[in-house]
């Protein structure tokens, strides 16, 4: 299925050409990661949500203006009911200007999607599971059950999509299993990305006790393990390793202690409808309000807006006490 192309591309002041778009189809999720949520959280009333179909209106403007991959995410994608019809009619833009239609998901309820998910078009996952350990998974998560993370990535490599398994380092908690984890992603063939925490949104504690810097950890590893720089880009935050001798690629996402912004092809979308360029800036337009009050036009005028003012680099840091450099949440935005 074709869209109408709205040209010309989007580049932003810094002469960035905008090829990506994250989705956060919902900012609620069935597990509470300690590093990404509170306990409590207020979540957005539904009333204020767009509406699947106004994410595909939004979406296709963004196909006709270049943009060649999507990521869905949230939140938990796949909590959002009828997750799947959004996933379909995107999917049907795949290889008609669209590369890659992708998700990022806890996987709690994958093994209930994974085929559909695979026939309409995606080949990608990105799984977040920080730990295989039955108990310091519920602890991380709160409350969550690992053997259902695994279930879902075992029924997503049984349909034939492959996985990238995400790990966000934390000090005290996981860091001692990163090394087995990347050894279960080789014996497995799947990715793994090492994320370190970054400051978005009140949680209830500090982030700085459970930050670790990844350029320690990839010191570690490369003891254990062979690795070789990988240097096909994806325009995203990642540097990549390919494990020697292996299927799997390893991927460091550090914006603490290595800033990616200069190649930064991408923004985001919210589940409120709001455009922002910058995961580390509160800058954003209202796309819902555009598309609501002004239709197809206005819209466009909008994205054009958002992407004109999208800053040069995050300003992350991580400091005891400091507040987070941005108040919302990754899961409003997505990851
Ligand atoms: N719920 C899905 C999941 O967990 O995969 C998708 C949304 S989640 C916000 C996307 C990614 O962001 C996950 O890999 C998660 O670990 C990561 N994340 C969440 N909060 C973070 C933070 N403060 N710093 C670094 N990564 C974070
Ligand atoms: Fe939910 Fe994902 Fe945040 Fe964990 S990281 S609380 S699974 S949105």
């Amino acid at each position: 299925m074709g869209v109408t192309p709205a040209a010309p591309g989007l580049v932003d002041g810094f002469g960035r050409a905008i090829r990506y778009l994250r989705i956060s189809v919902t900012d609620r999720c069935d597990l509470r990661c300690r590093y990404c949520m509170a306990e409590k959280m207020t979540f957005l009333p539904r009333s204020k949500l767009l509406a699947l179909e106004e994410i595909a209106i939004i979406a296709e403007r963004f196909i006709g203006f270049g943009v060649r991959k999507i990521r869905l995410s949230g939140g938990e994608p796949l909590v959002r009911r009828d997750v799947v019809e959004l996933v379909e009619r995107l999917g049907s833009h795949v290889g008609h200007g669209l590369d890659e239609l992708t998700m990022t998901t806890n996987a709690t309820r994958l093994a209930d999607h994974a085929v559909a998910l695979e026939a309409a078009g995606i080949r990608r996952l990105n799984v977040s599971m920080d730990s295989r350990d039955p108990a310091l998974f519920r602890h991380i998560t709160r409350h969550g059950d690992v053997d259902q993370v695994l279930g879902g990535i075992a029924a997503a490599k049984r349909a034939g999509i492959a996985v990238k398994v995400n790990m966000v380092a934390l000090k005290g908690l996981n860091e001692h299993e990163i090394a087995s984890m990347l050894d279960w992603c080789v014996a497995e063939g799947h990715d793994l990305t090492l994320i370190e925490t970054m400051p978005m949104g009140a949680i209830d504690e500090d982030r700085t006790d459970r930050f670790v810097p990844l350029t320690a950890v990839f010191d570690q590893l490369s003891e254990q393990f062979r690795l070789e720089r990988d240097l096909a880009g994806t325009g995203g935050p990642a540097r990549y390793w390919r494990v020697n001798g292996s299927q799997t690629r390893l991927g460091l996402i550090s914006p603490l202690t290595a800033n990616f912004c200069d190649g930064c092809n991408r923004v985001r979308l919210t589940t409120e409808g709001r455009l922002y360029s910058c995961l580390g800036h509160d800058d954003q337009v209202d796309l819902k309000a555009a598309l609501r009050d002004g239709g197809v036009a206005a819209l466009d005028d909008a994205i054009r807006l958002g992407i004109a003012g999208k800053p040069a680099r995050h300003d992350f840091r991580i400091e005891r006490g400091a507040a987070p450099a941005v108040s919302r949440h990754m899961s409003v935005t997505g990851g």
